[in-house]
């Protein structure tokens, strides 16, 4: 590559506040954050008190599956995985955690 005019631009994207993820289109940013597993108003898992991830065993322990305090269903994929992405919105016993989880890249 050599002698090829070169621009700078500029490009203004679109983050979601909770997330990180962003976008080009506000539009579509905004679909999102609306129901973003990290907004306090979507009330689910990621943001609940009453969560507990579990975690992946070892060669020398069992691992925990992830559960919720109340006794409520946790969505797991087929494989076993938990994934708070889509996790139920609009729990009836959400309760805002101390710390939100942070997803900073
Ligand atoms: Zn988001």
């Amino acid at each position: 590559m050599s002698g090829g005019e070169v621009e700078a631009i500029v490009v203004t994207r679109y983050r979601c506040a909770y997330c990180r993820r962003s976008w080009s289109k506000r539009p579509r940013t905004a679909e999102h954050a609306a129901k973003c597993w990290l907004n306090p108003d979507a009330r689910s898992c990621g943001t609940c008190t009453n969560y507990h991830p579990g975690y992946d065993g070892g060669w020398d322990e069992p691992g925990a599956p992830s559960l919720c305090s109340e006794g409520l269903p946790v969505w797991i994929t087929p494989d076993g995985y938990t994934d708070l992405r889509v996790h139920p919105r609009g729990c009836p016993s959400w309760s805002p955690a101390p710390l939100p989880p942070s997803e900073e890249e």
